[in-house]
């Protein structure tokens, strides 16, 4: 309980920092510093105007110095990062484990919210998350060196199998190879069978969102959002999506 709650505030300050991670990423700037500060006037943001969440609330979503709206991504991202963070922790318990997949989750949070607002998934961070995923697996209880290099190229290559499928009979990219990336990440933490539940859940949430939007306009929609919220459903309720989906199977 208390380690629940502790993993929670964790995940809040965590929050705060991936914000900095999507905000700053796609411009190739440090992470470290200068120090946040307010894009519409450049005031630096005092510590106290920096809790995660209830500076926001405080503030009532303005800046202290210029008043300009801050936007309600920020203190999103931290109640996600914080929730999830809390989820992770409670399902893998005081572990390695939980270590590991907090990694993931984090990269996935960053990747999804680069994604949408750039349409372009950062080849770097995919690659050290990806090489992290490898290396560390030697450490994990839940799946070994080998089946996390098999997860990775399967992952990565049933992208660029669709990529060049859709291509060669539509003639269009439908997804880019940022989704490669993306899905060997996934392989690599989450091994081949959770691959193709990610693929699975991806695709019907890409269906129905997808439809949705439509309605209103021809927008494009990145997917590599949709491979991440598959990615942390299989991750948080795939084994017993998979039980209970081989159950059925089996007479
Ligand atoms: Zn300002």
């Amino acid at each position: 309980m208390v380690f629940c709650a502790f993993a929670f505030l964790l995940g809040l300050i965590f929050g705060s920092f991936l914000n900095v991670c999507i905000y700053r990423i796609p411009e190739g700037k440090s992470l470290l510093y200068p120090p946040s500060s307010c894009p519409e006037c450049g005031e630096s943001i005092k510590w106290y105007d920096n809790i995660p969440v209830i500076s926001y609330l405080i503030l009532r979503g303005r800046c202290r110095s210029c008043g300009e709206r801050i936007s309600p991504i920020y203190p999103a991202v931290e109640l996600l990062t914080g929730l999830l963070t809390l989820a992770v922790a409670c399902k893998f318990g005081l572990s390695f484990d939980t270590l590991y997949y907090l990694l993931l989750t984090y990269y996935l949070i960053v990747v999804s919210f680069i994604d949408l607002k750039t349409m372009e998934v950062p080849v770097k961070l995919s690659y050290f998350t990806l090489v992290a995923g490898l290396l560390l697996s030697f450490f994990t209880n839940t799946h070994s060196f080998k089946e996390a290099v098999f997860g990775a190229s399967f992952g990565g290559g049933v992208i660029l199998f669709i990529i060049e499928s859709y291509f060669v009979f539509t003639g269009k990219e439908g997804m880019g190879y940022g989704d490669a990336n993306i899905m060997a990440v996934i392989g690599a933490f989450l091994g081949w069978e959770k691959v193709l539940l990610t693929l699975f859940l991806a695709s019907v949430l890409g269906a129905v969102i997808g439809l949705i939007l439509k309605k209103k306009r021809e927008a494009q929609i990145p997917f590599g959002p949709f491979l991440s919220l598959g990615a942390i459903i299989s991750l948080l309720f795939g084994d017993g999506i998979i039980n209970w989906y081989l159950g059925g199977l089996t007479p």
